[in-house]
């Protein structure tokens, strides 16, 4: 499946190897054996963009996962100990 979407991250072009900066319009191509895999081709691989109403919303950029890795840190009760420095002795 063909889709013009306004990219929401960076996206490499496929076909060139340019980088499609965020906001910009990129062409997804979809397949329908394997939903979880797009390719992107820029503007100058894909012919020119349709209008800013014809193109799709990009999916969500991705959550940042830090934060959620504090969560469970906390939630495990880790401390900030530094145990590689501990075995080396040097903790003092
Ligand atoms: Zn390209």
């Amino acid at each position: 499946m063909r889709a013009w979407i306004r990219t929401a991250i960076r996206r490499d072009c496929g076909r060139c190897g340019i980088v499609v900066q965020p906001g910009e319009p990129v062409l997804r191509l979809t397949f329908p054996m394997d939903s979880t895999k797009a390719l992107y081709r820029c503007e100058g691989c894909a012919g020119p963009a349709p209008t800013d109403e014809a193109l799709t919303a990009d999916v969500a950029p991705p959550a940042d996962r830090s934060a959620m890795f504090e969560r469970i840190r906390k939630l495990l009760g880790a401390n900030d100990h530094d145990w590689k420095l501990s075995q080396s002795g040097d903790d003092r």
